[in-house]
């Protein structure tokens, strides 16, 4: 078995920084929200397609792909809450819309864990509907854009839902789904992660292309 690196033990605040290619593709996507209001459509694909970037695929997959210690660090804590069965975890497994509202003006269009710039479902879905040819819309994960992927808004249980997390806003953050699936049923401690509720926030200009491509 390969050497743990030197900073196996450190608190952290995510997995892994995303690849400064997110910036490229954060770039791309915010032009094609210009050209679709100057209503230029293809170029407005044409960027779309550009921000599909392979690099940051291969970050999701590191991250969220199958279990990597190196990546994932998960150590011995105490106080773990049990692991519930499926039909003792709380039944809704989402925040409410008015919830969800409020989680966004409080984190911003961030993951609190490692920064990506997110897009919500509802800017998929229009984006999906003006340009179904432009991005990769699959349902699996190698047919899906790279960049839409990495940059898709989750709501992440602090304490995992199937530990029996609740949906208040104390225990929700926003996260980027690869952050979200990285962490699945384990908790802060197990993971050495530093708690996203109390990070300081730097302020962004990047608002999720929220009303965009209407
Ligand atoms: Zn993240």
């Amino acid at each position: 078995m390969d050497a743990l690196p030197p900073n196996f033990w450190d608190k952290r605040r995510c997995f892994l920084p995303p690849p400064d290619d997110i910036n490229h593709a954060v770039e791309h996507l915010t032009l094609a929200a210009k050209a679709h209001d100057q209503a230029d459509y293809e170029a407005a694909a044409h960027q779309i397609k550009c921000a599909d970037i392979q690099v940051l695929e291969d970050w999701r997959y590191l991250i969220s792909g199958p279990s990597n210690q190196k990546i994932h660090r998960i150590r011995p804590a105490t106080d773990i809450p049990p692991l519930l069965p499926k039909n003792n975890r709380l039944k809704a497994r989402m925040p409410l819309a008015n919830a969800q509202s409020k989680l966004i003006q409080k984190y911003g269009y961030h993951c609190t864990y490692c920064d990506v710039p997110l897009i919500d479902l509802k800017t998929f879905k229009r984006m999906k509907k003006k340009y179904p040819n432009a991005a990769r819309w699959g349902s699996i994960n190698t047919e899906k854009h790279h960049a839409l992927k990495a940059m898709s808004l989750t709501f992440d249980h602090v304490i995992p839902h199937s530990r029996g997390g609740n949906n208040d806003i104390e225990n929700l953050v926003i996260s980027c789904q690869t952050c979200n699936c990285g962490k699945g049923n384990s908790t802060l401690e197990e993971l050495g992660l530093f708690d996203p509720r109390n990070k300081e926030r730097a302020p962004s200009q990047w608002n999720g292309l929220v009303d965009r491509f209407k």
